[in-house]
């Protein structure tokens, strides 16, 4: 079963890194594979180039079994709708069960995604949740919810796609804007992302 973290990772920092490394453990996910868009379809550009954000994130996952960049959004011109890379998933792996990844906050705001019934036709939908933190999904979402939800992560290994689980994550108050916010502002991002990518970032004169 893979699971599948799209992202703009302008920069990578740890709170990716967590949730994934915990979301691999948790779920026995054979893989988490980190997929950069090249065009997010709900902000504008990300400030490093496609290939500075490949770095870093090559940087990030060094040595960590399971831990999979797959660079398909950047190869594709327009926009990086999450549909289309899984359908494209879809194609290449067959039958696989495939577990798209998204914060409560993203989940909750499904129905404003490109095509977004048809994501649950394609994998399943892995809520990470912060316990403290109840979320509140659209009418339309709570509707796709019905009848889907799982509580036992176990089940999602044995269909390929259609299932919706909640499952509680450390999430770390850790974000890019934050890691670019800190840079400009003249200050040390140490901590809040890998070191390796912080020295990447200073090599390339990133986010100043
Ligand atoms: P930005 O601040 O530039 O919007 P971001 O830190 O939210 O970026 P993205 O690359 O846009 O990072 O996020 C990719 C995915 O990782 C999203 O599903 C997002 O919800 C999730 N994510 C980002 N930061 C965290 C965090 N600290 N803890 C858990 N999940 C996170």
């Amino acid at each position: 079963m893979i699971g599948i973290l799209g992202g703009t990772f302008d920069p990578v920092h740890h709170g990716h890194l967590r949730i994934a490394l915990e979301l691999l453990q948790d779920l026995s996910l054979d893989e988490v594979r980190f997929i950069p868009c090249r065009n997010p379809p709900h902000r504008g550009e990300a400030v490093a180039s496609p290939r500075q954000r490949l770095a870093m994130l090559e940087r990030a996952i060094a040595g960590q079994r399971g831990f999979v960049i797959d660079d398909r959004e950047l190869a594709r011109p327009g926009l990086s709708y999450m549909v289309d890379t899984l359908e494209s998933l879809r194609n290449s792996g067959g039958g696989t069960p495939l577990c798209m990844i998204v914060g409560r906050d993203a989940f909750d705001r499904l129905d404003t995604w490109h095509r977004w019934r048809h994501l649950i036709e394609l994998a399943h939908i892995v809520v990470a949740e912060r316990p403290d933190v109840p979320g509140q999904p659209s009418p339309a979402v709570a509707e796709l919810l019905e009848g889907r939800r799982v509580d036992d992560p176990m089940a999602l290994h044995g269909r390929d796609a259609g299932s919706v689980l909640t499952w509680p994550v450390t999430r770390l108050s850790i974000s890019a804007t934050l890691v670019r916010e800190v840079i400009a502002a003249g200050r040390s991002p140490r901590y809040l992302v890998p070191d390796t990518v912080w020295s990447y970032i200073q090599k390339e004169s990133l986010y100043r």
